[in-house]
């Protein structure tokens, strides 16, 4: 499936350049982020979510028995997706199952900008991919994203999230800390 290339991210950069005063608002990225390489191309190779975006994330799937859906407001930082953070779409709760959830209006629109991305959750942490595994089948997130005009989606599968890119390669991020890990891997023992 072909996805027509949209001038999307330099769209969000020119209003990121724009927004100072959101700028401002940045948390500190959760994590060193690789400086921009001239020509590095605009594939991501890495999702960076701030400490905000982690604990938003946290208490949203603890919360939320049904699908949440989020804006990630940041920019693309070299081969970095940068997060700094995550606001609510705007969700009918009608419009919200354990399976399914639809956004009223764009990101843009309900005044989250720039966002280069959507995340949402998938409260039984089951069936996190964008393409059914070993084929190139699109899962309905797969054609959710093929109809969006971000760079990246998201994901959130519990204690991680399942990203992806234009480039259709499907990427995990743990949101445990390295330290929890090891201690989960030892009690598990
Ligand atoms: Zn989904």
């Amino acid at each position: 499936m072909q996805v027509a290339s949209r001038p999307v991210l330099t769209r969000a950069a020119i209003v990121a350049a724009a927004l100072t005063a959101l700028l401002c608002l940045q948390p500190e990225p959760a994590q060193p982020v690789e400086p921009a390489a001239p020509g590095a191309g605009s594939t991501p190779r890495a999702l960076v979510l701030s400490d905000q975006a982690r604990r938003y994330l946290a208490l949203q799937y603890r919360a939320d028995p049904t699908e949440f859906l989020g804006c990630m407001i940041g920019e693309l930082r070299g081969r970095s997706v940068v997060v700094w953070r995550i606001a609510p779409a705007d969700v009918d709760p009608a419009h919200s199952t354990p399976t399914h959830v639809v956004a009223e209006q764009a990101c843009e629109a309900a005044g989250w900008s720039p966002t280069i991305g959507m995340i949402h959750s998938h409260p039984d942490g089951e069936r996190c991919w964008y393409y059914f595994p070993g084929t190139e089948v699109a899962s309905s997130d797969g054609q959710a994203f093929a109809r969006q005009p971000y760079a990246v989606d998201a994901i959130m599968c519990g204690e991680h999230i399942v990203w992806i890119g234009r480039d259709k390669a499907e990427r995990q991020l743990s949101l445990v800390a390295a330290g929890q890990r090891a201690a989960s891997a030892i009690s598990n023992r």
